[in-house]
């Protein structure tokens, strides 16, 4: 499939029924209009399987687009790490987002990894460059981080460990990102950071989740998405133009591609290709 001139790509996580399967091959059809450089798929977040995973991966490389599968470590052993990624490398994927991953709390971490950078490290010991390695990146710091300096330095230890480009945690403040993307090349880390945009879509799943990823929702956001109560459609009209705006920021900070959260709908994210022209 040919790509955009200007690089987008789609997050998607797997699906729990099988009417979901079946909408979310509409979602895909209708995304994939859009010539995205590859479409992702979350792995074991929300309580989804490495099987669900594996399948929707093998789906979309079916459908003739590059797959990337997410791939998180936390409580995994060498062994059961080299045996699934086998299992990628053999579907044809060629391109990995390889995280840490979090436990559900009161569990220990128990496993043969400790962070991400251990994880990109064994990828490539194991499978050399075979695969194309994504890494996360918090450009309002990662909430478990000691401190701002210490998770840019976790993040650089990535990138020397063989990442070859990151994707950013969503944020709505573009500063935040142009900071993250300097202070990283002051610690000589160059790879492109390709920031993770969240479509507005629910105002109350969206202050949810960010306060489980320390995603900031600045104050006059929030309120004014309060303010619209049930009114989806003013929800809706308003979380496009703001996040648009960002779009628009972030590319003229020079920002590589956009990486969209597209909650496994099609309507937002599109509408916002529509207005970015993409
Ligand atoms: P790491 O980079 O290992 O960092 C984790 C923490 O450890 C940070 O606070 C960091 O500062 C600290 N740290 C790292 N190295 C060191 C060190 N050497 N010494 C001290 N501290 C250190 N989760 C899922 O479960 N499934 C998914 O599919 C998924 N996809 C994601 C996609 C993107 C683009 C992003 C941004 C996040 C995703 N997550 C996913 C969430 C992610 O798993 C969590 O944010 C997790 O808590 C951290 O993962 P990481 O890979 O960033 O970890």
């Amino acid at each position: 499939m040919a790509h955009a001139s200007f690089p987008i790509s789609f997050e998607f996580f797997p699906t729990k029924t099988a009417e979901g399967a079946a909408r979310h091959v509409q979602v895909r059809q209708a995304l994939y209009a859009r010539q995205p450089q590859f479409c992702s798929v979350t792995y074991g977040a929300g309580g989804s399987t490495q099987s669900g995973t594996f399948a929707l991966v093998q789906a979309i490389q079916q459908e003739g687009v590059a797959a990337a599968s997410h791939f998180s470590c936390i409580g995994a052993t060498r062994e059961s790490v080299r045996s699934e990624l086998q299992q990628l490398k053999d579907m044809g994927v060629r391109r990995l987002v390889a995280l840490r991953g979090d436990l559900p709390s009161g569990y220990g971490l128990g496993g043969e990894f400790q962070y991400a950078s251990d994880l990109v490290a064994f990828i490539r010991a194991e499978f050399g460059d075979t695969f194309h390695i994504e890494v996360a990146a918090y450009p309002e710091v990662h909430p478990q981080a000691r401190n701002p300096e210490a998770d840019l330095r976790a993040f650089a230890a990535k990138a020397r460990a063989g990442a070859d480009s990151a994707i950013t945690q969503y944020f709505f403040n573009a500063d935040a990102y142009a900071r993250f993307v300097d202070d990283a090349q002051r610690l000589g880390v160059g790879i492109p950071v390709v920031p993770g945009i969240m479509p507005i879509l629910n105002a109350s799943q969206l202050m949810r989740f960010s306060d489980a990823t320390g995603a900031e929702i600045p104050r006059w956001i929030r309120l004014r998405l309060q303010a619209f109560g049930d009114d989806t459609a003013s929800i809706r009209a308003f979380g496009l133009d703001v996040v648009a705006r960002l779009c628009e920021q972030l590319r003229s900070l020079g920002a590589p591609g956009l990486h969209f959260y597209t909650m496994n709908q099609s309507a937002a994210t599109l509408a916002l290709c529509d207005r970015l022209g993409l």
